[in-house]
């Protein structure tokens, strides 16, 4: 059997992390994966990147790598975020179609969807208004993934596609407590809380709505996409309608896996960003009908318990 190289770009990140770690029950004998970091080259440099593409002469390609920023930053960076996102992904994905790869599948995010628009979303209505304000040049650069996987498809036939992930969280993510995401933040912060014996403190007023999906579940799932998904359009990979939680319920989940008693505070002075972006699953369904997602409360445990053995090393 032909062997198959899967070059995942970003492979040090959280989903590069969750790719590995689903790999550990689901390896296929043909499939060899190499798992890049920006060590490896710096995907903004096509030169550099070219190496890598002559080095592994991969046949399909799982593309990560971005540049990721919190909410608060978000706003200070969008221009940092257009430019270095779409440099990143013009140079990746250019060169897949000069080494003639056979399937890539590059990474979108719920947040690329209108900020004014009617739930559930769906993949059908990207393109319907402009996205939040306080991350839209993430979310156009993420955007522009898409039209190009449709001109490459037109053009010169490349099976290149993407998956949509919700808010992702799991080992190895990054739990900066400026730049990370809520999850990671929410877990850093309540280490602290309860080794200090101090309040903890949540961004916002703890009511807009997230939907989580945990990187070992999404892991599997792109591996699944990467086999099996026929399609170029975009695919939502993202927990069910009906598990979508509150900030301040994800945060009663956080703390009590601390075992964490103490007061929790508001800080109101910080966004609360967009209240809701509850993303619907029907698409993946209709394909994987009977796929189980980890429980919320298990995966936060799972999460909780790797970063407390993984404190000193963690990024954050
Ligand atoms: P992450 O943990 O921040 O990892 C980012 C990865 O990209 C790292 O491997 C990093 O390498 C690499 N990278 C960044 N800039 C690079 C450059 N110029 N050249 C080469 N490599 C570079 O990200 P993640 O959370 O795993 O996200 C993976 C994908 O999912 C991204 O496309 C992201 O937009 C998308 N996504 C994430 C979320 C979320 O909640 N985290 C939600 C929806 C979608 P180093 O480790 O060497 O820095
Ligand atoms: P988003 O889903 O793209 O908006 O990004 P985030 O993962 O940063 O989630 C932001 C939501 O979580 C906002 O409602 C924030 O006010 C709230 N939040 C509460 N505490 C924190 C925290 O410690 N860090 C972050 N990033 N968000 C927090």
């Amino acid at each position: 059997m032909a062997e198959t190289v899967i070059m995942v770009t970003g492979g040090s990140g959280l989903v590069g992390h969750g790719i590995q770690l689903a790999l550990e029950e689901d390896k296929k004998p043909n499939e060899k994966w190499i798992f890049l970091s920006s060590k490896d080259a710096d995907l903004r440099d096509r030169e550099a990147t070219k190496l890598l593409f002559e080095k592994y002469n991969p046949t399909h390609v799982i593309h990560l790598a971005a540049v990721i920023k919190a909410l608060s930053n978000n706003m200070e960076d969008n221009c940092k975020l257009l430019r270095v996102n779409c440099q990143i992904n013009d140079v990746v994905l250019d060169l897949c179609k000069e080494y003639k790869v056979q399937k890539v599948v590059s990474c979108l995010s719920t947040c690329i969807f209108p900020d004014k628009i009617t739930y559930p979303i769906d993949e059908t209505l990207i393109y319907n208004g402009s996205p939040h304000s306080s991350n839209y040049g993430y979310s156009f650069a993420k955007r522009m993934v898409d039209v190009m996987n449709h001109v490459y498809n037109d053009q010169y036939g490349c099976h290149f596609t993407s998956v949509i992930p919700c808010n992702i969280f799991g080992p190895h993510d990054n739990f900066s407590l400026t730049e990370g995401n809520v999850m990671p933040g929410l877990i850093h912060k309540a280490y602290l809380a309860k080794r200090d014996d101090q309040p903890f403190v949540i961004c916002g007023t703890g009511k807009p709505l997230r939907q989580f999906i945990y990187s070992v579940d999404l892991g599997r799932l792109i591996i699944w996409v990467l086999r099996e998904y026929p399609e170029i359009k975009p695919i939502i990979l993202a927990a069910d309608e009906k598990d979508e939680i509150s900030i301040r319920d994800a945060t009663e989940l956080v703390i009590k896996a601390f075992g964490y008693k103490g007061k929790i505070v508001h800080d109101v002075s910080k966004s609360d960003g967009q209240f809701r972006k509850t993303a619907s699953i029907a698409k993946l369904r209709k394909y994987l009908p009977d796929f189980k997602f980890t429980p919320t409360k298990q995966a936060i445990e799972e999460t909780v318990d790797w970063f407390r053995k993984n404190y000193e090393t963690a990024k954050k």
